[in-house]
């Protein structure tokens, strides 16, 4: 979103005018955001076989899906949902990676029969793997390296209390279970956790990859999961790209020299690819002055973008109508019961009722997690693609709330016989 002409514009097209054809609260797209987050990701890395597997839980609209697809992204799927989604979105079952926890060995077998790529994040599933396909299925294996990172507590997924991957420490265990039922071991996986910043971090990580790698013969590729960091706020520091791009480059290069084969490079960003993306456009309904702050509410609420209160998250927030008047103090408030921040203490050009405003960084983790809580409906989805407007998803309608609900008492009385004697 640029500010031209005193105006805010997505790919020149007035953000007013985006809002004006389909309503409030309205999730909007970037598609030429997303499509240079791919190209600079990719051209960070030189002289190796990189593939980017765009983690979809972050944003699963289909539409965005086929764009990351036409623009030569693979898929990383966390449920066998996200797996069906990829492929009603197109995309070949070899370039779908199935990277899921804590699930039924059923759902996993479900995905070997799509095809697939699976990756094992525990022995024991190992083993049920092992005894069922022996070495006709390929598989990954998530490692846990124990490398504490992440912005926040619960997205920290690499450390040694974390649920996901198989210790680094098990190893040993897990080479012998592989050898016993001669498990066709074709990738090393890691997920650090969300906003790593530190490409030395990455490095180290890959390190211990690379370590693992070697019990491993038959590898077709490392893959060295996310977390890379993008700015929420003006002033914050990001995952250098071209930096760990450079540094990788060299230290994959290296470490299939010694494995004695080129390899593929994965990494699954979600956040990176689509976060800046997005923007969630809400208008202002009231004004109201506390003793202690000037509450603005708006036409949205957590169960829109749950990240601020979920995750303590900032969002930067902007007066899309007033992108030139005098900056006031305000807490930007939803319409949810229940306390739901947007943000505090913010300096916004002066708001008035009506006015348009816009949450940033609405594109990871934001449709993809919103709620019908309160019995509120989600909003439309739109996406601005080569400078036109297209709406991907409907807003929902009352009907959606029902949608599934068995009404048992239009069979059945709702008082018994006696009940309804007085
Ligand atoms: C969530 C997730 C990602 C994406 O993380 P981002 O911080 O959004 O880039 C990648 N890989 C796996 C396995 C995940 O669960």
């Amino acid at each position: 979103m640029e500010l031209k002409n005193s105006e805010y514009q997505i790919q020149g097209v007035p953000v007013t005018e985006i809002a004006n054809e389909f309503q409030t609260p309205l999730y909007v797209y970037d598609a030429d955001k997303i499509i240079n987050q791919i190209s600079t990701l990719r051209n960070a890395f030189n002289g190796v076989n990189l593939r980017i597997k765009y983690a979809m839980k972050s944003l699963s609209n289909l539409s965005i899906l086929k764009l990351v697809k036409e623009h030569g992204v693979d898929l990383d799927c966390v449920s066998i949902q996200e797996v069906l989604l990829g492929i009603q979105a197109g995309f070949p079952k070899e370039r779908i990676l199935f990277t899921p926890n804590s699930v039924s060995f059923e759902e996993i077998q479900e995905a070997v029969e799509l095809g697939v790529v699976i990756n094992i994040d525990n022995i024991a599933i190992l083993e049920q793997f092992g005894d069922v396909y022996q070495d006709t299925v390929p598989c990954a294996i998530r490692i846990n390296p124990h490398i504490t990172a992440g912005g926040n507590a619960k997205i920290q997924v690499g450390h040694i209390g974390s649920k996901f991957g198989i210790s680094i420490f098990q190893m040993s265990h897990v080479k012998k279970v592989v050898e016993s039922h001669n498990i066709n071991v074709v990738g090393l996986h890691m997920h650090s956790g969300s906003d790593i910043l530190d490409s030395e971090v990455f490095l180290m990580a890959a390190n211990v990859m690379f370590d693992c790698a070697k019990d491993f013969p038959n590898l077709q590729f490392i893959d060295l999961g996310s977390g890379f960091k993008v700015a929420y706020k003006e002033e914050d520091i990001v995952t250098n790209i071209p930096e760990l791009g450079k540094k990788m480059s060299k230290a994959f290069q290296e470490f299939c020299a010694s494995y004695g084969r080129d390899l593929e490079l994965w990494f699954e960003p979600g956040k990176y690819l689509v976060s800046e993306s997005g923007h969630l456009l809400t208008k202002v309904n009231v004004l109201k002055h506390s003793p202690a702050a000037v509450f603005v509410g708006v036409d949205s609420g957590l169960n829109h973008l749950i990240r601020p209160m979920m995750y303590d998250a900032y969002h930067h927030i902007k007066n899309v109508s007033n992108p030139e008047g005098p900056k006031r103090v305000y807490d930007v408030v939803g319409y949810i019961c229940e306390t739901d921040t947007f943000g505090y203490d913010r300096k916004l050009n002066e708001v008035r009722v009506g006015d348009l405003l816009s949450i940033e960084n609405a594109g990871a983790y934001s449709y993809s997690m919103s709620s019908n809580y309160n019995s509120r409906l989600r909003p439309a989805e739109v996406l601005v693609f080569n400078g036109v407007p297209h709406l991907i998803r409907q807003r929902e309608t009352l009907e959606d709330l029902t949608r599934g609900q068995v009404d048992i008492f239009s069979s059945i009385p709702v008082k018994t016989e006696e009940a309804s004697l007085d």
